[in-house]
């Protein structure tokens, strides 16, 4: 199977819950590599230019004014079949409907604040990756 690259973000509800190193663990332990992370607040057009493709939703506002509540920390992860392997230990969107021992079974409050981001393709992975990372922020992991 391919190594593939996807966009991780712990949003505010999970950092500020404390949530980070537990869900570092996750990743971890799923075999994922961290091969880039950073910190960021973010202001109205990064968090509204990330999630253009819901512009016209209903929640846009609502999300966007979330992912603004408070530092997101931003990371990429390799590994095999990283995209979907990631989207698999996150769980559904809605926590409610979140398999058991999920990231968002175990640390989602609800739809609206569901602790985690990922890529959902590998075309929105490159996209998104890019959104937030130079090339030469993202290491080579060779051991
Ligand atoms: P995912 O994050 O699982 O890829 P989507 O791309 O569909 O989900 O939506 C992006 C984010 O928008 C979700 O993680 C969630 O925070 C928010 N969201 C999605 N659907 C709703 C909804 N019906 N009501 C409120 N917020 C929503
Ligand atoms: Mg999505």
């Amino acid at each position: 199977m391919a190594i593939e690259r996807t966009l991780s973000i712990i949003k505010p509800d999970a950092v500020g819950g404390n949530h980070i190193g537990a869900i570092y663990d996750r990743f971890e332990q799923a075999g994922l590599k961290i091969v880039a992370a950073k910190m960021q607040q973010l202001d109205d057009e990064k968090a509204g230019g990330f999630y253009a493709e819901h512009a016209e939703r209903p929640f846009y506002n609502d999300l966007k004014s979330f992912m603004m509540s408070g530092p997101v920390l931003v990371s990429v992860l390799e590994g095999e079949n990283a995209i979907a392997k990631h989207r698999e230990i996150m769980g559904a969107t809605n926590p409610k409907d979140a398999d058991k021992g999920t990231i968002r079974a175990d640390f989602a409050s609800s739809i609206d604040e569901n602790a985690v981001h990922g890529s959902d393709s590998a075309e929105s992975a490159k996209r998104e990756i890019s959104y937030f990372f130079n090339d030469d922020e993202v290491c080579a992991r060779t051991r």
